[in-house]
């Protein structure tokens, strides 16, 4: 192909669309396919509908139909996985799940990404600073690279016949190698980008195939290298962009390239790619900046290929300042005449649409834009490439006025709540002195050697969500719902007490998630009806929106957890989400720093453990699961979120007395990185995932000489595998081999909700017999 040739990248363009369905149909049809009431013809017919269904319904949006700009960024279950099964690349257990030519079908698919028996799945784990997980590839020198799929031609195709000309996405090969671990078999100080050469003709042959079957763009996707790696340095990541870009801008048959770097900035990786021989760069214009100072070649470089701005915030909900972003496109056309508008990352992380919304009031409405709304912007800003700022301005306004209108609303700035923040001083941010604390809760709650407790919920059955929602259609009245949950409470209460749990949680029985519940009782947050958006397969979550200030009209938790002190003599733990878990599973005001946002937050949750403290309550637990994930990609900003972050949580805690004990619990076992927080958490116990990695943490945790209560996780609650006696006691060992025994506690990785009672029960049974075994041996 030839430049002459070559069809303009669009005008207008989107990174990615939800593809779970506005109704979750993909989750449903998935299910259904795993539960067996449909077969993989039926699960493939359905999701070929829905991809149909989504391309007419982009297209009404207003993306063209036929000159690439709608994506196609359909996945079943995740697209690094689906990277892996394009370049045929899996570790050596799944090596019976291919046929002779390395394809997998659609139920070995599914066990690469959920395991089954033997086979261990591939790894989770988040995708930049998102709530979305991928699978992690595992890579080796053992791994061997081809063209293992043609799924992505054949969605290709499928559009075709159906009318359109969209435009395929794919993982691109430095990201894909940069996100996987080496595999088992990998010696020790391997590194995947190793692999960089032989990845590459696999790449070829898909672009090849692509330009064969008429697609005039391929987009890949690069949000790799707007982060800093750990382990490769930034050299060789450079390196590898290069060839890597010369090998597929070089080959003879192949697409227009469009490389998107989503998620941040791409800094010393523009020259690089600029110099390369692809069409169109994407950059995040939400995230990053307009780029500014490039050296003369640079520049010049760019001048010559499409930029495609993200200025359509991809992550979040706003309907936010178009003007603004108009002006980021301005400046984009100084350097290249060529430039188009595109949303910052995929709309993934955004729910489908506002207009599905009833219960929402017109007024917040008015400040939002969901991934259809967004793409009516992206359409806007469009045609105000084209036609000048004249024949866009009357949407400019109408969306400055919803910003201004927003600005002024009640609710938006609350008074009392600044004044509370702005009155804040370095003592409310410090509990007294650690030893003080230990001595003064080892007095008050006389627990045993080692321990045992869990995260705080129990199995959430068919009943207690028959309730919850009976209750929303008003089919039971409020207090047959509050019967229903104490007589839920007790049961686990009972069960905890026959079981031997010393310190006894209530279950959470009455919370339909852990953010959600807590933005249903606070001021300052609305929730959605439909607004689900993808977490991982065909798991999804509904986000809250924080859209003003943050108050706490009335206690939260304190009856529940009162109810539940009343049914035993053990301590019972109060169980609260934290402030940076709230803010990083919500929709969050853009308005003002996190770390304000945060800290309102922090405060109405300190007035809740206060009150808990104060009706009998010894213990209680601050669940930040999401410290980890909103750690910015740019070490230079991990200052700023680590001081408002902690801050936060220490604000929310610090109002206790020595003796009241506080925990907090993490979702996983990257200990080491985030370490330094962990310990100015300051929290007297911390629990933590590491039953999967077999107590590879507690290295971690020895060597940082962190020496506050710890409960490294003993049961993987990810698996409906029940460990066994043998097994938990040789993690407890290991743990007290590296840790001193009156720091240890013994937990499961994360609460129980997601687990079956049977599984549970079994295996907090064998969790307590392994600690007495492991107490009498001490
Ligand atoms: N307390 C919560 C539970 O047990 C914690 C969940 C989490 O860490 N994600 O469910
Ligand atoms: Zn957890």
């Amino acid at each position: 192909m030839t430049d002459t040739t070559r069809s303009a990248f669009p005008v207008g363009t989107i990174l990615g669309y939800p593809r779970i369905g506005r109704r979750r149909e993909l989750k449903k049809a998935v299910e259904a396919f795993w539960g067996g009431t449909i077969t993989a013809d039926e699960l493939e017919a359905q999701a070929a509908e829905l991809r149909g269904v989504t391309r007419e319904r982009l297209a009404g949006l207003g993306l063209g139909r036929d000159d690439a700009s709608i994506p196609e960024s359909f996945s079943f279950y995740d697209q690094v996985l689906d990277a892996a099964v394009t370049l045929g690349a899996l570790p050596s257990r799944f090596a019976g799940l291919a046929d002779a030519s390395g394809h997998v079908d659609l139920a070995g698919y599914f066990t690469i990404a959920r395991g089954e028996g033997e086979h261990a799945p591939l790894e989770m784990t988040k995708w930049f600073d998102s709530n979305y997980h991928y699978l992690v590839p595992e890579i080796g020198p053992e791994t061997s690279f081809r063209l293992a799929s043609d799924r992505i031609v054949a969605e290709f195709e499928e559009a075709r016949a159906a009318g359109f000309v969209t435009r395929p996405v794919i993982v691109g090969p430095v990201t894909f190698l940069l996100l996987s671990k080496p595999s088992d078999e990998a010696p020790e100080g391997f590194r995947s980008l190793s692999r960089l050469a032989d990845v590459l003709p696999v790449y070829q042959e898909l672009l090849a195939r692509l330009a064969a079957a008429g697609a005039p763009w391929v987009q890949l996707d690069e949000p790799a290298l707007v982060s800093e790696s750990i382990e490769d340095p930034r050299s060789e990541v450079l390196d590898a962009v290069r060839s890597a870009y010369a090998a597929l801008g070089g080959a003879a048959e192949r697409p227009a390239i469009f490389v998107a770097a989503p998620y941040g900035s791409l800094d010393d990786a523009l020259p690089v790619l600029a110099a390369s021989p692809v069409e169109a760069i994407g950059l995040d214009l939400v995230r990053g900046t307009v780029p500014s100072g490039l050296d003369a070649a640079t520049a010049s470089a760019l001048a010559g290929k499409t930029v495609v701005g993200g200025v359509i915030d991809g992550h979040n909900i706003w309907r936010g300042d178009l003007e603004a972003a108009f002006g980021k496109l301005t400046s984009l056309l100084a350097l290249s005449p060529d430039v188009a508008v595109s949303t910052s990352t995929s709309l993934l992380h955004v729910p489908h649409d506002v207009d599905d919304e009833p219960a929402l009031s017109d007024q917040l409405k008015s400040w939002l834009a969901f991934a259809d709304q967004k793409i009516g912007q992206v359409a806007t800003l469009a045609v105000g490439l084209v036609d000048g700022h004249e024949a866009v301005q009357d949407a400019l306004r109408a969306a400055s006025a919803a910003l201004a209108d927003r600005q002024a609303a009640p609710g938006v700035r609350d008074t009392a709540v600044r004044a509370r923040t702005a009155a804040l001083t370095e003592s409310d941010f410090s509990r007294g002195d650690y030893g003080d604390r230990l001595a003064a809760q080892e007095e008050a709650l006389g627990l045993p050697f080692l321990p045992t407790t869990t995260i705080g919920s129990f199995p959430q059955t068919g009943d207690i969500r028959r309730a919850r929602a009976q209750l929303a259609k008003g089919l039971i009245s409020e207090a047959e719902y509050l019967g229903l949950m104490r007589d839920e409470i007790k049961r686990v209460v009972d069960l905890q007490e026959e079981i031997g749990i010393d310190v006894i949680v209530h279950g959470e029985p009455e919370r339909n998630d852990m953010v959600q519940y807590f933005a249903e009782n606070l001021d300052g947050f609305a929730v959605t009806q439909n607004g689900w958006v993808q977490s991982y397969g065909s798991r999804c979550t509904r986000p809250s929106i924080l859209w003003g200030d943050v108050s706490r009209p009335k206690p939260i938790t304190v009856d529940w957890s009162t109810y539940t002190q009343s049914l035993t003599e053990k301590p019972v733990k109060g169980m609260l989400t934290g402030p940076v878990t709230i803010l990083a599973w919500s929709f969050v005001r853009d308005d003002q720093p996190l770390g304000e946002t945060a800290r309102q937050v922090a405060l109405a949750l300190r007035d809740e453990i206060g009150d808990l403290e104060a009706s009998g309550i010894r213990i209680v637990q601050v669940d930040e699961p999401a410290l980890r994930e909103l750690l910015p990609l740019k070490r230079a900003a991990h200052a700023d979120y680590l001081d408002w972050s902690v801050g936060s949580f220490r604000l929310a805690t610090a109002g206790v007395r020595d003796e009241t004990q506080i925990h907090t619990h993490l979702c996983y076992s990257e200990f080491g990185v985030v370490i330094d927080a962990i310990r100015n958490l300051d929290a007297d116990v911390t629990s933590i995932e590491a039953a999967r990695s077999r107590m590879e943490v507690v290295h971690d945790i020895q060597t940082s000489g962190f020496d506050h209560g710890i409960g490294p996780g003993v049961y993987d609650i990810h698996s409906p595998r029940v460990p066994s006696v043998a097994e938990v006691t040789e993690l407890l060992e290991t743990a007290l081999a590296a840790i001193p025994g009156r720091q240890l506690w013994v937990n499961p990785d994360c609460g129980l909700k997601t687990r079956g009672y049977d599984e549970t029960v079994a295996s907090l049974k064998n969790i307590l017999e392994a600690t007495r075994v492991v107490r009498e041996k001490a």
